[in-house]
């Protein structure tokens, strides 16, 4: 299993803190199965700033780590973006990382919102040749209130990834159930951890695989595992078209 949204590289962000607490993080991915994880530090989200020379610096440290520690994970370079402005101008500079070197590039919406200038902005990554794809798009306030948002933006070609750990309802009732929907109506492409450590913040794939194969079908599960594969392999991933969410409209007898 292949788990392309994870803060593993010690002292970057809200992620582990040193080396010892990648390599229990390390461990305890492959005990979930995950064979290949993507590192996806913060980048310019207000708090942290992880340019792609600081994570590939990082990267290298952690991988030969692993290696001593004889541990069988691949470890890829990525960055978790916050959607600002002049990203197109910061990748053109080489300060911005995609996913294993490959043309899908993670953006990241504010918690509350979705910026006025997203939609330009997506386009835009599109017409540079990247795939943008939206992070956890189930735990983004505005989205949640109005999916319809969310549905445009894929529908005019941006991917989303959707949080294990939501899918599998640690993130609250309607987060769930939104992750749900979002997988029902063809508005998410990929599952991720998104794991910060061991503790609160941990991988939970197999949790939320079952639930999807379970609720959802084998065949969806199936392919959402092979779309974290092609990701990492910087290949064309499935995507089918994307549904309307409609809101239950009350039919209560007046
Ligand atoms: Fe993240």
């Amino acid at each position: 299993m292949i788990d392309i949204h994870c803060h593993i590289l010690p002292g970057v962000d809200d992620g582990p803190l040193t080396i010892e607490e990648s390599i229990v993080m390390a461990r305890e991915a492959v005990k979930e199965g995950i064979h290949t994880i993507i590192a996806t530090p913060h980048h310019r989200n207000n708090k942290y700033e992880n340019s792609k020379t600081t994570i590939l610096q990082k990267l290298s440290i952690l991988k030969k780590e692993i290696i001593k520690e004889n541990i069988p994970l691949t470890i890829l370079p990525g960055q978790e973006n916050r959607i600002f402005g002049e990203i197109l101008e910061d990748y053109q500079k080489g300060e911005i990382l995609t996913l294993n070197h490959s043309d899908y590039l993670f953006i990241e919406f504010p918690t509350s919102s979705v910026p006025r200038y997203a939609e330009r902005l997506l386009y835009d990554i599109q017409i540079e040749g990247l795939t943008p794809i939206i992070v956890h798009p189930e735990r983004n306030k505005e989205l949640l209130e109005n999916p319809d948002i969310l549905y445009n933006l894929v529908k005019n070609g941006a991917l989303t990834q959707v949080t294990a750990a939501s899918v599998a309802g640690y993130f609250g009732k309607s987060i769930k159930k939104f992750s749900t929907q979002l997988l029902e109506h063809n508005l998410t492409h990929f599952v991720a951890s998104d794991a910060h450590n061991t503790h609160n913040r941990t991988f939970k794939l197999n949790e939320a695989y079952e639930l999807i194969a379970r609720d959802i079908g084998q065949d969806y599960r199936n392919i959402l595992l092979e779309n974290s594969e092609k990701v990492s392999l910087g290949e064309k991933v499935y995507s089918e078209i994307p549904q309307l969410i409609k809101k239950k409209k009350f039919l209560g007898i007046f």
